[in-house]
């Protein structure tokens, strides 16, 4: 299940960032989900609320995932959030954005 995987990874990410900073509670978790990276978040903030259950650090933490437009890049020049055909020279565009998930920001409660 891939998107176990990937809220796994945001478990063990996010946990990382927090003992580097001595904290003692993670509180918001926020998560880049790109629209082409064809997962679903809602099956990822699931996942992630059932793997942190019984772990104090993300007693109170919050999953907040936000969706990222495509954006594609062409040889000709064109840039814009086509992903199959180039409208200006009908090449196949370059997926510079849009396919990744990355935590971006994790906020922390240090005591
Ligand atoms: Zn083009």
């Amino acid at each position: 299940m891939h998107e176990y995987g990937i809220a796994y990874d945001i478990v063990v990410t996010s946990r990382e960032v927090a003992l580097d900073n001595n904290a003692t509670e993670i509180t918001h978790i926020y998560v880049d989900v790109g629209e082409l990276s064809i997962i679903n978040p809602e099956q990822v903030e699931f996942l992630f609320y059932a793997i942190i259950e019984d772990d104090s650090l993300f007693k109170n933490a919050k999953l907040i995932c936000t969706k990222i437009a495509p954006l594609t890049r062409c040889s000709c020049g064109y840039v814009g959030d086509e992903i199959f055909v180039c409208p200006r020279c009908g090449q196949l565009p370059e997926i510079e954005k849009g396919k990744e998930v990355v935590v971006t920001r994790v906020k922390i409660e240090v005591n």
